[in-house]
């Protein structure tokens, strides 16, 4: 499919770049991570904090229609040394994970928010299957009667009636579990897979049990009731997630932007821009191909290329604050000349990027790289050559000379025009490969 993509592209690249015209969007839909990239966008995870503040000992099945009766919801295990029960360390590690996930543009789904609740495994397992999670991940902490035993472990589903779900859930186990014992250093007690787990058995999605740590080991203990450690714990888990998605979305990517078709002229470019994490797309699922790039937006993803570096030297610009969520990349640009701002002692960080701003920026950028290639010879015959702005001329050139942009079909180049988020992509697609 992506042979056949690339021909219609070659047919019709140049005639679509023509048409597309760029709709504004909405200022929400323009918050910080966007331009660097929602990793997690269109992904949603259930997060279940095991047991609740006062268990609730009533018996319901252990997986539908079975006559195998199991407590509703304990309140699970304590720490042997600080007291502290699990419940309390489950849920903060929850909330913490539910921020981190939440902040890498997914979308999360809490069984629970407070200790003083009462909702069965069952209920919490009906309540993620209903909202269609991609995952589920359960959070727990264990106990032993050997003070001695350490270390994180994961259980999965390996039920006959959970057959769907199986392969799944050990395949996002093993990459979670690796994430969170890089994060922490705990110990890797590996994966445990489970047929009498209630909130397994009746799950229709691919779900994960954590055991962080046991709360009968001093040390473990009294780690989990820091907030330095659960912080880790939660950080750990989000990584996880992160490394579980990153191959889900090479998978298929197209899917993961409902106004992205896989026969669209930019398709391929934005199946590169989501796998390299160059240019990803908003938390709602799309990508917006044909709307502007703002000029902070096209700063930050050539920070975002040149891996992040920090800011030595901060530059005063009249409309940049410190607190700004571009400021870093913009004070990066103008310390290594990728950007001299306006002219007037601004940057204009909404402006739209045009396409010879687009242009001038790159070759900065290469510059900076190291890439010296003179294309000062090449002649440039657009109908509207006189219409590039002095400052560009050079960079234009460049662009054509080096291949990663051109002109319109009708030979024309228009400068001034917006490039749109499609363009862009396609722009630094041609200058990356
Ligand atoms: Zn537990």
């Amino acid at each position: 499919m992506k042979k056949l993509t690339q021909k219609i592209i070659s047919a019709f690249l140049l005639s679509a770049l023509l048409l597309s015209l760029a709709p504004a969007l909405p200022a929400s839909a323009k918050a910080p991570l966007q331009a660097t990239g929602n990793p997690l966008a269109g992904v949603k995870i259930g997060i279940d904090a095991g047991h609740q503040g006062k268990g609730n000992y009533g018996k319901e099945p252990n997986a539908p229609g079975s006559s195998v009766m199991k407590t509703k919801v304990s309140s699970g295990t304590q720490g042997r040394f600080t007291r502290v029960p699990e419940y309390e360390v489950n849920l903060a590690v929850a909330l913490l994970l539910e921020e981190k996930l939440t902040a890498l543009g997914a979308e999360v789904v809490m069984t629970r928010r407070t200790n003083d609740i009462d909702i069965t495994n069952v209920e919490r397992t009906l309540l993620i299957n209903d909202a269609g999670v991609d995952l589920s991940i359960k959070i727990h902490a264990d106990g032993s009667e050997n003070p001695d035993v350490n270390g994180a472990w994961m259980l999965i589903p390996t039920n006959s009636i959970t057959a769907d779900i199986n392969e799944q859930s050990k395949a996002a186990a093993e990459i979670i579990l690796a994430e969170f014992v890089a994060e922490t250093g705990a110990k890797n007690r590996g994966l445990q897979p489970r047929t009498d787990i209630t909130g397994f058995n009746w799950s229709t999605v691919p779900v994960v049990l954590i055991e962080m740590g046991y709360m009968t080991n001093e040390t473990e203990d009294r780690l989990l009731a820091t907030d330095e450690y659960r912080e880790k714990c939660a950080q750990g888990l989000a990584n996880g997630v992160l490394a579980w998605v990153g191959p889900q979305i090479i998978e298929d990517p197209i899917d993961a932007f409902s106004d992205v078709s896989a026969s669209a002229w930019f398709a391929p470019y934005i199946i590169w821009a989501a796998e390299t994490a160059v240019v990803t797309g908003f938390p709602d699922g799309t990508f917006h191909p044909n709307s502007t790039m703002t000029r902070a937006e096209f700063v930050q993803v050539l920070h975002s290329l040149a891996g992040k570096p920090s800011v030595g030297k901060k530059t005063d610009f009249a409309d940049v604050q410190d607190s700004d969520w571009f400021a870093s990349a913009v004070y990066w640009a103008a310390e290594n000349s990728v950007t001299a701002g306006t002219g007037d002692g601004r940057f204009n960080p909404a402006g739209a990027v045009t396409r010879e701003e687009a242009v001038t920026f790159l070759l900065r950028f290469a510059k900076l790289k190291g890439d010296n290639r003179d294309f000062s010879a090449t002649q440039l015959n657009f109908s509207d050559t006189d219409s590039i702005s002095p400052w560009a001329y050079i960079a234009v050139q460049w662009g054509v000379g080096s291949g990663v942009v051109g002109g319109y079909p009708d030979g024309t180049f228009l400068p001034q025009r917006t490039a749109t988020r499609a363009e862009v992509v396609t722009i630094l697609h041609g200058y990356v490969n």
